[in-house]
């Protein structure tokens, strides 16, 4: 556990000085908290965006609020929610992949518009459609991934530690937070973002932000 949380500073500490224009995705779930940590410990005013959507659970905004004042953040809020109209406000119950489209993939290309590089909380171990990423990807622009090999039980180690705050629908069961209607709790055994987009082709999946930029 210590080399991992070294070596996942070294990443930061690496990228930083090779990328003077990076910024930080954060979903304020148990992941992107614990990268927060590490990487505000480097550099307290680290850029940090974050991607919301009308539809993630009000208890989101309210922790991603809490977080910004208590770790005062220097952070940028995207999201689609003027005019959006009634087609788009009911897409993600029939066509989820449109709808993440819209709602995440597009201000994740608006948030890395002029960056270098960004970095972001993705694990290997979250699921299947994970396992392949690599700890710096070539893609849009360079996205480096430095708790890549982290496990779920190394995230919850590190938080219990560290006394992070973590939202509070952890406490509920859920293990994969996103948009409200598109989160499920799950059984222990069954693989972390099984409870994403269930009862659809996505479910377990991406929303494209990892996948398309
Ligand atoms: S997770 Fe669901 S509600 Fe959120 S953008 Fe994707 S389809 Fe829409």
């Amino acid at each position: 556990m210590i080399e991992k949380i070294k070596h996942s500073k070294k990443v930061i500490n690496e990228a930083m000085n090779r990328h003077p224009k990076i910024a930080l995705a954060c979903s304020f779930g148990k992941d992107s908290m614990v990268l927060l940590h590490l990487a505000l410990q480097l550099k307290p005013d680290m850029p940090i965006f974050t991607i919301m959507t009308p539809f993630k659970p009000r208890e989101t905004f309210e922790f991603k609020d809490l977080v910004t004042k208590l770790w005062n953040l220097n952070i940028k809020e995207y999201i689609q929610k003027d005019n959006i109209g009634a087609e788009k406000e009911k897409l993600w119950l029939n066509n989820p992949e449109k709808c993440c489209e819209y709602f995440k993939v597009e201000p994740t290309i608006k948030a890395i518009d002029g960056l270098d590089a960004w970095i972001t909380g993705l694990r290997n171990t979250e699921g299947e459609t994970r396992k392949n990423f690599k700890e710096v990807e070539h893609k849009k622009i360079i996205k480096i991934n430095p708790i890549l090999d982290w496990t779920e039980l190394d995230i919850w180690r590190y938080i219990a530690f560290n006394q992070i705050p973590v939202h509070p629908w952890y406490k509920n069961g859920y293990r994969s937070l996103g948009c409200e209607p598109c989160t499920a709790i799950i059984a222990d055994d069954q693989s972390e973002r099984s409870g994403r987009w269930q009862r659809t082709n996505k479910c377990g999946g991406e929303c494209g932000i990892h996948t398309k930029i």
